[in-house]
């Protein structure tokens, strides 16, 4: 048995310190990116935040929204098998996910990303998965996860990935770390991961346990290159789901109302994830532009004219979390 004692940070564990500034308005602030990947070669240019791949926010309804303001849908895992066609908006704009049996409905994907998804991306089946992914797909660009270190990052990125999703127990409806006292603190895993995936030129999604646009702005000052998000994005009119008594369900894959969707009680990723109601929060638009103002006024604050340069311009300071929940509500 080991302890490590370094300090690891969630996103409540920090703030950032604002900067002098030259620039006058959020307007000026360019929050696009353009990713060169290292296997696939190709090139992306849009805001990088994604929708998880859950049932109840990874619908083509969300993809039309998201695709207006050139962001990133990932497809609720049903959809991979027979329904792509339902999602209309940007091609280049979705990432499928699949899981290690799916390779073969992956490989009939013809634009965007394509992905390998699993709870726990440490195994050596999984490593072999991303070979053989990318073995098959040549030309794609192809993401893989989870991990939350820097050798797994790498591990990944070798076998053929350009992209590593980053996350294990942080996620709004994610039960892991009480089911299993496994995890990692999700700020410290997305600044290791990114160090670890920028020295090979490869990039990370850090995804999970964002919970206002501040966090979203952290992660990508901690060098995230793509921000997924789910629970900000579950209660909305473009959601799966029923509205009852003003409330949406929202639950995690991994979760019995997951399982009982898809008659799948081999579990999905491990029975690790609850449901929760969220209260109906209208159109996802205006949440959207919420969060992307947010995202503006940080850059404003720290001198950064771009999403590009918000992590060179950051200088995160540790604060206590009983002054950061009081911060919040
Ligand atoms: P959120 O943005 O809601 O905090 O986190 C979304 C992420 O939670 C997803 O992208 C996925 O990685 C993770 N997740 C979704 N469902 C489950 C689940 O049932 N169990 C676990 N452990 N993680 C989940």
């Amino acid at each position: 048995m080991l302890i490590n004692e370094e300090i690891k940070l969630d996103y409540s564990d920090v703030l950032i310190r604002p900067k002098r500034s030259t620039m006058s308005s959020r307007g000026e602030v360019n929050l696009e990116r353009t990713h060169k990947f290292l296997w696939s070669k190709k090139e992306w240019s849009g805001i990088p935040i994604m929708s998880a791949n859950m049932d109840t926010v990874g619908t083509p309804s969300m993809h039309t929204v998201l695709s207006k303001h050139n962001m990133v849908t990932c497809p609720a895992r049903h959809y991979l098998k027979n329904s792509t066609k339902e999602f209309k908006g940007k091609e280049d704009n979705i990432c499928w996910f699949g899981g290690i049996d799916e390779i073969d409905n992956l490989k009939e994907v013809q634009s965007g990303f394509i992905g390998l998804d699993v709870a726990n991306g440490y195994t050596i089946r999984f490593v072999d998965a991303v070979k053989k992914l990318r073995e098959k797909c040549p030309d794609a660009t192809i993401a893989a996860g989870n991990v939350v270190t820097a050798d797994m990052t790498q591990e990944l990125v070798l076998a053929g990935a350009d992209i590593v999703k980053v996350g294990i127990g942080p996620g709004s409806v994610c039960t892991t770390r009480i089911k299993t006292g496994i995890g990692y603190p999700q700020l410290s895993a997305v600044i290791e991961c990114a160090d670890a995936a920028h020295g090979l030129n490869a990039h990370i999604i850090a995804d999970g346990g964002c919970v206002s646009s501040g966090d979203i702005v952290k992660a990508f000052a901690g060098g995230a290159d793509f921000v997924m998000i789910g629970g900000m994005l579950a209660g909305h009119d473009e959601c799966e789901g029923k509205i009852e008594n003003g409330f949406m369900e929202f639950y995690g894959m991994a979760s019995e109302s997951a399982m009982d969707k898809h008659d799948n009680h081999n579990s999905y990723r491990g029975a690790e994830g609850k449901t929760v109601k969220i209260p109906h929060r209208g159109r996802v638009d205006d949440t959207i532009k919420d969060i992307l103002s947010g995202i503006r006024s940080a850059c404003t604050y720290v001198g950064a004219n771009s999403l590009r340069t918000l992590s060179k311009c950051t200088t995160f300071v540790r604060v206590n979390n009983t002054h950061n929940t009081i911060y919040e509500h």
